[in-house]
């Protein structure tokens, strides 16, 4: 196995969906065979805009851990690990934060969106400072590749940065990280906002049962010009056609074609998008059922990846300590 590390992390926010499965899971689901994977659930980070939902964290842990699984993770090669249990995260966020200027974090273009799409209310600190997390997170177990979606690049920018500085500051110890996009940057939501995103509502969740998806995708937009059946379409900017590409294996040009040409209508064009789609989620359904029967074993896999994370995060914690000069005794 090489010796590079990944490292990816989701927000327990909430379930996972499409946008995250072409956007970083896919991936992950790939170089676990050739690196050794980490994959954190950030938990700390989700309480830096749902503290005061803690119940929605703690559900939303188990079904998170379950939806890596069902995507193909596999427990005997990837680390999975519960952010909050590696206090050396926390240690290391407080040591960057001495030389990340307030700055560099408002003008951060994710956090600015982010902040945005929140309804613009006041600021928190925590908030303010999670790429600092991040950094802490990507660092601390040293790791050198980053699959994420095309939203978070800002903020390995910033994590590339933060090494950079502590590294000349005190002693080369951190690594340099890089992100990894994946083959949709970012996956547009049924709403037709750019993104899907769990905090939007706009999300097909790996775990729709068909119904589900029928329903999310009824309730898609599709080209508003198109009225009729007969008008023709624009599939360029009709997030329905937008899934036929990511999640079709055939036939996406001539979709494309029969929109243009009104020859297909908005309700066959989303019938087949469900047919692709099922394909991706229904031997994911039997995999999820395969775990949610071992409650235990999901449990223990967790614990195990928590302690393998932790005792990594002790050895860089001794090194960083050495080379800030804090290592009195
Ligand atoms: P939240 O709205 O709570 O921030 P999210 O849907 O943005 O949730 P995250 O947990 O923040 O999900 O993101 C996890 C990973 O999935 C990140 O690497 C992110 O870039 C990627 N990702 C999330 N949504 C999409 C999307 N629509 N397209 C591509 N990648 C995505
Ligand atoms: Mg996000």
């Amino acid at each position: 196995m090489n010796q590079e590390r990944v490292l990816t992390a989701d927000r327990v926010t909430g379930k996972l969906h499409l946008g995250h499965y072409v956007g970083t899971l896919k991936n992950r689901t790939q170089l676990q065979y050739k690196y050794d994977t980490f994959i954190m659930l950030a938990d700390v980070q989700a309480l830096t805009t749902h503290f005061h939902q803690p119940g929605l964290i703690r559900t939303h842990l188990r079904e998170i851990a379950l939806d890596y699984l069902a995507a193909g993770i596999d427990p005997e090669r990837a680390t999975i690990f519960v952010q909050s249990m590696i206090p050396e995260i926390a240690e290391l966020t407080q040591f960057y934060s001495m030389f990340v200027t307030v700055n560099s974090l408002r003008h951060n273009p994710t956090i600015k969106s982010e902040a945005q799409s929140g309804g613009g209310e006041e600021m928190y600190y925590g908030f303010l400072g999670y790429p600092v997390s991040q950094a802490a997170d990507i660092t601390f177990c040293k790791a050198t590749i980053i699959p994420v979606g095309e939203d978070q690049l800002p903020l390995i920018e910033l994590t590339r940065k933060v090494v950079r500085r502590f590294n000349e500051l005190y002693r080369p110890v951190l690594t340099l990280p890089r992100a990894l996009v994946g083959d949709t940057p970012r996956l547009v939501g049924t709403d037709g906002s750019a993104k899907m995103s769990k905090s939007l509502g706009n999300a097909i969740l790996l775990d729709s049962s068909r119904e589900e998806l029928e329903l999310k995708m009824r309730k898609a937009v599709t080209d508003p010009s198109r009225v009729r059946k007969g008008d023709p379409g624009h599939p360029d900017i009709c997030p329905v056609y937008a899934y036929h590409c990511c999640f079709r294996e055939e036939g996406v040009e001539e979709i494309g074609e029969e929109c243009r040409k009104g020859v297909i209508g908005c309700a066959e064009c989303k019938r087949r998008a469900v047919e692709a789609i099922a394909q991706l989620l229904e031997p994911m359904a039997e995999r999820r059922a395969h775990y949610a029967a071992r409650p235990k074993e999901v449990d223990d896999l967790l614990m195990s990846g928590t302690s393998r994370a932790r005792e990594i995060a002790r050895e860089t914690m001794l090194e960083v300590r050495e080379a800030m000069g804090l290592d009195y005794f």
